[in-house]
């Protein structure tokens, strides 16, 4: 049994001077949810993420409930409460503008669950008791259970000495319990770089082993991880580390390779320091963005490979968007709603180098202009652009906050004639560019027909 938790194995309770948490720290949600479960007459805990940031001095995001109380039990005691999930029942209570979630108390895993061939688990089994509960959680940090009413810690798996020793580590055998679940993996740097803990040794040591196993997890399930991997505000230092445990492979394809091209390299850094910088400053980011940029690289070479053969370059960039989140889907799934945004900033890129006429003045109405705009100045900053492109993003960032008249004046000479004497196509190349994303209305998805010759 993992962690070594009997059934009945006696919790080790820290009261209110051992440890720093206070009731009025909680979300008025969790103390509405555990203060009514403890009038009907059941245990209820703040469990998890919440209690190893409350003990670590960071702000949780959100408050998750366990109880031994059944969800049926749970959902008649509150008025805006709902049963989620088929398998292992949850209960959603809403409270104000807060959704708690309350689970009821899991068992441990027996020995006899059926898993793959590599040792994942493939079902979880119904409920438990506390110290089950605590034993089939990933790290001991994440494990602690707060008890609200009597402001006590109480804690199965030394979870409270690791906290003090700021330290992350698997309750039970890591190699077992990798195999059993490889997102740990993921999940074990993102939570050490985020809270800026060390990884036990112990627990470390089977990762750059066991790294293959990630290739066998549902796509979603990694989506899910990646996306608060690069949201955590940490995503620069995490993507290190996970490069360093061997765990960057297959996540996204290429990874390795593009990071390990000078420009590539440039260019996600700069993403994603810009990111991380949103993240704490509390402003909004945008995961489409953050995928756009991650898998641009990708992208743009597939796409100069299709030029280079001769291929027309809008048909070129949307069939490679295409092959590019294709090849994606089979590692993470990238959910539709974010794949419509990538393809948009993709897909106006070319628009910027349009700087004649009328096209301009429309691009700046462009719902995606400012995504895009960012976007590009990236390409710029990290040296993909260079020489007159180079300096693009500011043209359209003056460009954007000139008067009209200014505007005016901006604006290139029509490219036509000069570009047929410069041959070589190029010019020609760009025009045809800006007029098929415009005659495609850069509508993602959309197939794009060749302008006619
Ligand atoms: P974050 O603050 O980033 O959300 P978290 O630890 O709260 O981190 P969640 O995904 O919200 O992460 O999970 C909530 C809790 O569920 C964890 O603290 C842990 O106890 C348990 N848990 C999550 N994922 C796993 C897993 N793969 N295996 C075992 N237990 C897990
Ligand atoms: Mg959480």
């Amino acid at each position: 049994m993992p962690g070594g938790a009997p059934r009945n194995a006696k919790a080790r309770v820290y009261g209110p001077a051992d440890h720093p948490i206070r009731r009025t720290q909680l979300s008025p949600g969790a103390l509405q949810v555990t203060t009514r479960l403890h009038e009907g007459g059941f245990q209820a805990f703040v469990v998890g993420g919440a209690v190893r940031d409350l003990l670590l001095g960071f702000e949780p995001k959100d408050f998750d409930i366990a109880t031994n109380a059944h969800p049926e039990q749970v959902k008649p005691l509150f008025r805006r409460a709902f049963l989620i999930g088929r398998r292992f029942r949850l209960v959603h209570v809403h409270a104000g503008s807060e959704t708690v979630e309350v689970s009821t108390f899991r068992a441990a895993q027996t020995g006899n669950d059926a898993t793959d061939e590599h040792g994942r688990l493939l079902s979880d089994n119904v409920y438990g008791t506390q110290a089950e509960d605590a034993a089939r959680r990933d790290f001991t940090i994440n494990a602690l259970y707060f008890d609200p009413a009597a402001e006590e810690v109480w804690d199965y798996v030394g979870g409270v000495a690791d906290i003090r020793a700021r330290r992350l580590r698997l309750i039970g055998a890591p190699t077992t319990r990798f195999r059993e679940d490889p997102v740990r993996m993921l999940r074990a740097v993102r939570l050490a770089a985020k809270l800026d803990i060390a990884i036990d040794p112990k627990t470390a040591a089977p990762i750059g082993k066991l790294a293959p196993l990630m290739a066998n997890v549902p796509p979603a399930r990694l989506f899910d991880e990646m996306q608060k991997l690069l949201l955590s505000g940490h995503a620069v230092e995490t993507l290190k580390s996970l490069r360093s445990h061997g765990l960057s492979h297959g996540l996204l394809p290429l990874l390795d390779v593009i990071l390990e091209q000078p420009l590539g390299q440039r260019f996600i850094e700069l993403a994603l320091a810009n990111t991380d910088q949103r993240v704490r400053e509390d402003r909004p980011v945008s995961p489409g963005f953050m995928f756009a940029t991650l898998l641009w690289h990708e992208a743009l070479a597939t796409w100069t490979a299709a030029r280079n053969r001769g291929e027309r370059p809008i048909p070129a960039l949307f069939d490679a968007m295409d092959q590019v989140l294709e090849r994606q889907a089979k590692q993470i799934a990238i959910p539709r709603r974010f794949e419509a945004t990538i393809k948009e900033i993709w897909s106006l890129q070319p628009r910027f180098e349009q700087r004649a006429g009328q096209r301009p003045f429309r691009l700046l109405e462009h719902p995606r202009y400012r995504a895009a705009w960012d976007f590009l100045d990236l390409r710029c900053k990290s040296g993909e652009l260079e020489g007159e492109q180079g300096e693009l993003a500011q043209w359209w960032d003056r460009f954007a906050n000139a008067g009209h008249a200014q505007r005016e004046a901006m604006l290139k000479p029509d490219e036509a004639p000069k570009t047929k004497r410069r041959s070589r196509g190029r010019g020609r190349k760009q025009r045809e560019a800006g007029e098929a994303s415009e005659a495609a209305g850069v509508v993602p998805g959309d197939g794009v027909d060749d302008p006619p010759p």
